[in-house]
């Protein structure tokens, strides 16, 4: 029988670096990544059905009541979640599937599916993160505050993840996700 694929939970400080540690996970490895339904506003460079969903909230709050999300959150004034089919379709087919999502969802996931992995990725600095946010671009200080804020309410859930990554550097922070999953895939319990 095909052996079950591993949910990969990666979360981290907005500013963390997560988006391009996962670009270079599924550009290397044997990972498939969910696509998140949002309510927020496209990015310039994003398209629907590639970085999001990009949904609106009566659209929203329909798929939660029909059960179709496996879990949403509200972030920074915004609906986000992770579509049900997709996911559990690929776990069967044996895919390792990422979710990028934030805290909040990460545990609710951890609630619903014992063996998922969850992986904190962060900056190697509180200082670094700002930076980094700045220098994207693509929020403005408003919004970069409000994030920054949720990022310190975020700090005492961090424990609650298997693993915790620092990404100072891309490449090596994507190694070390896909030495954790090599040696996931050999835990006694998955055989
Ligand atoms: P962004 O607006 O920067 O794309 O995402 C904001 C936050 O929402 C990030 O921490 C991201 O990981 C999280 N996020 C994205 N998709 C989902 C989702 O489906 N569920 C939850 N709970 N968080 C998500």
């Amino acid at each position: 029988m095909n052996k079950k694929g591993i949910l990969i939970i990666i979360s981290g400080f907005s500013g963390a670096g997560k988006g391009s540690v996962v670009k270079e996970l599924l550009s290397k490895g044997d990972y498939i990544l969910s696509i998140s339904s949002t309510t927020r506003a496209p990015r310039e460079y994003e398209e629907h059905g590639r970085e999001y969903f990009f949904d609106t909230r009566d659209d929203f709050e329909s798929m939660i009541d029909n059960n179709e999300l496996i879990e949403w959150a509200s972030y920074c004034d915004n609906y986000y979640g992770t579509p049900r089919k997709f996911v559990e379709n690929n776990l069967e087919q044996g895919k390792n599937v990422i979710l990028e999502i934030e805290m909040q969802g990460a545990l609710d996931v951890k609630a619903q599916y014992d063996d998922a992995v969850l992986i904190f990725i962060t900056a190697p600095s509180a200082a670094e993160l700002k930076a980094r946010l700045e220098k994207r671009g693509t929020e403005s200080s408003d919004i970069i505050n409000k994030r920054l804020k949720r990022s310190y309410e975020e700090v005492e859930v961090i424990n609650k993840y298997d693993y915790i990554v620092v990404n100072d550097d891309l490449q090596k922070c994507a190694k070390d996700i896909n030495s954790i999953i090599n040696a996931e895939h050999k835990r006694a319990y998955r055989s």
